[in-house]
Order: structure tokens, then C-alpha cells, then sequence
């Protein structure tokens, strides 16, 4: 009889969130880009695929280094501290698996993203997680946190805050471990603790194209961090982690920057337009750094919400938990799309 390791028979599988295979659907739950990526991303794509897909035949390179020279020049840093990721997912886990043991402690924020729970358990790691105040801090946090990482979602999700430098400094200083600063929605706002890891040495960024630069499709993600830490993830990778495709792709979203802040720009409109027009009509809508917002009904039934939108075939994220107030997590689409999310919100009596 075949026999799993007991962590893993006892875990639940993690799930991500439905994408509906049939067209129609107005997709706001897992925080993907409405827009298109660059054209330039595109037409890297196609000129991989010269020659009859000639160069598929070929390995791609194992060191990613044209796409981490594009990002170590962006970040101002040398090639050394950055490592580019089949998604940011690969880089949690292996944060995970280069350093903590079965057993060892791995510490989060709850709520946040629930895959680092399932990343743990995979490991045997004993997950602990800490409450937010109201002013966007950890409850409780130990002056000296002896877990072997601690994942700080910042901005946060589901809420959409980030937390500044200074508490962020300060925190790397109360850790006795990693302090992974999972930056996937850092983008959508003006604050990021990359400039940390220089002087942090325990200090790991972690960012994802699936956001910002609308590549959810590709899988793709970077850390930025001393280069030990690289070292280390680069240990323990898959050696030809990122196909072909997605390392042209990664360079060339990275290298247009002026595309990423239109979409941003414009991403970040729509959001302080439908939030202001949630609150009009009485909604609690935590103030966002991303490109969602986090929304409480007036009559706190959050799953009316989402059963009403989706019986438009408005797909939103909803939360049972709690600590959450029964919210719904609205992923910003083009302004169409909220036009008409917000045109069913409003039949609601
Ligand atoms: N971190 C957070 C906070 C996220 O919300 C997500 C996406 N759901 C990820 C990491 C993973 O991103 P990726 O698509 O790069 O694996």
C-alpha cells in the first residue's frame, strides 16, 4: 500500500479562484489586469517563435540572465540579488523549502493570502499567524520572532494597505528569520521596501508579473535579495523553471515601463471612482493601494453580493471568515465593466 507523508495526506488542496471556461463572464476575483500586456511583450513572444518555432526545439537559458540584467538594472542592483520565478508562488515556496524544516515556524497575517498556509503544510512547517490592528500594524508581533519566515503581504490583501518602511525596517529587525516582503500589488501604489534589502539582510522582495504588467497567463514572478539568499533559491529551483516564452516576455514587460504605469494610471482611476461610488450608496470600502478594493454591504450581507453578481455572471471574491465582515474583494476591470458591476449594486434595494 502506498503511504504519504502524514503532513501532506492530513492537508487540505488549495484552490484557486474559478475561472469559467465559457466567454461572458466579467472575471473580478483574482485580481488580474483588464488590459492586454505591452505590445512589446507581444511581439517578443512572436519573434521567439520565428522559423516555424525553430528555437522551442532548444533548452532555454537555465540562468534567466537577460531577464534578471533587465530587472537588476530597473531596481538599481547587481544581477546577483535578483532571481526570476515560474510565477511569485515558486518563489514562496521555495523561501519555504531553502528555510524552514518540517516543524520549524512559518508566520503570516491572517487574513492574507491563504496559499502560504498550504506552502507550510507541504513542508511540515508549523504555520502561526498574527491579526492586523486598525492602523494597518501586526498584533502582537514578539520583539523577537523566532519563526524561520515570515510572509508580510504588502500592500495587504485582501484590504489593500501597505505598510510603510519604517515599520517594515522595523520588523526585519524584530526577525530572527526571512522576512518576505510579497510585493504582488506594490505597483498600484508609490511605497516599496526594495530599497530595504540593502540594508536588511534578511529581507527578501518577491514581486509577480500577473498583476501590473498582465501576465497572470505566463507565470512569472522576481525576488530581490542578497546574494546568499539568491544562492539558495537558485539551489533548490527547477533548473529550467521559465520556458523560452515567458523569459522574452518577462524582459520585455519589464523594459516598458511607460506602458505599466498607463495601465496602472488607469487601473488605479477606475478604482477611486468605483470606490467613491460604493460609498455613496452606503458601502464600508477600505481604503486600497491595489488593484482591488475590499468592500463591506450596508446590510453586511456579502453573500448577496456575490450571489447577485453572479447571477449577472459578475464573478467577485467573498469571504466568510469572520475577521473579514462578510466582505466582497472586487477586482478592478476596465471601466465598462464596473460600470455595469456597479449598475447591478445599484438594483439592490
Ligand atoms: N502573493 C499574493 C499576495 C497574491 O495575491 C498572489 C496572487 N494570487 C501571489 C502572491 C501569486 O502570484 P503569482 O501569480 O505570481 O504566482
Amino acid at each position: 500500500m502506498i503511504t504519504l507523508r502524514k503532513n501532506i495526506a492530513a492537508m487540505d488542496r488549495y484552490v484557486p479562484g474559478f475561472q469559467p471556461e465559457e466567454t461572458g463572464w466579467i472575471k473580478l476575483n483574482t485580481n488580474e489586469n483588464p488590459y492586454p500586456p505591452s505590445p512589446k511583450v507581444v511581439e517578443a513572444i512572436q519573434a521567439e517563435l520565428v522559423n516555424g518555432g525553430e528555437n522551442l526545439r532548444k533548452y532555454p537559458d537555465a540562468g534567466s540572465k537577460e531577464a534578471r540584467r533587465v530587472a537588476a538594472e530597473l531596481y538599481g542592483v547587481d544581477p546577483s540579488w535578483v532571481i526570476m520565478a515560474n510565477g511569485s508562488d515558486e518563489l514562496l515556496n521555495n523561501l519555504i523549502r531553502a528555510f524552514a524544516d518540517a516543524g520549524d515556524e512559518v508566520g503570516f497575517v491572517h487574513p492574507s493570502y491563504s496559499y502560504y498556509s498550504t506552502l507550510a503544510h507541504i513542508q511540515g512547517a508549523k504555520v502561526v499567524t498574527f491579526g492586523l490592528t486598525a492602523d494597518t500594524k501586526i498584533a502582537d508581533f514578539p520583539d523577537s520572532y523566532r519563526g524561520k519566515v515570515f510572509f508580510l503581504t504588502s500592500p495587504n490583501a485582501p484590504l489593500g494597505l501597505g505598510f510603510d518602511n519604517t515599520y517594515i525596517s522595523e520588523l526585519a529587525d524584530r526577525c530572527r528569520g526571512v522576512l518576505v516582503v510579497d510585493e504582488a500589488y506594490v505597483d498600484f501604489t508609490n511605497t516599496s521596501a526594495m530599497e530595504l534589502v540593502k540594508k536588511h539582510e534578511n529581507i527578501v522582495v518577491t514581486r509577480t508579473f500577473s498583476k501590473s504588467y498582465s501576465l497572470a497567463g505566463m507565470r512569472l514572478g522576481l525576488a530581490v535579495a542578497r546574494p546568499e539568499v539568491i544562492a539558495a533559491l537558485d539551489k533548490i529551483r527547477d533548473h529550467y523553471h521559465l520556458d523560452r516564452l515567458a523569459l522574452v516576455a518577462a524582459a520585455a514587460a519589464l523594459k516598458d515601463q511607460p506602458y505599466l504605469r498607463s495601465t496602472v494610471a488607469k487601473i488605479c482611476a477606475t478604482r477611486d471612482w468605483f470606490s467613491a461610488e460604493l460609498r455613496q450608496r452606503g458601502y464600508h470600502v477600505h481604503p486600497s493601494q491595489t488593484n482591488y478594493i475590499f468592500a463591506e454591504a450596508p446590510d453586511g450581507d456579502g453573500k448577496r453580493i456575490y450571489d447577485t453578481l453572479f447571477a449577472h455572471k459578475i464573478l467577485v471574491r467573498y469571504f466568510s471568515d469572520p475577521l473579514l465582515a462578510s466582505g466582497t474583494r472586487i477586482s478592478m476591470g476596465t471601466r465598462e465593466e464596473m460600470e455595469k458591476t456597479l449598475a447591478v449594486l445599484s438594483e439592490l434595494d
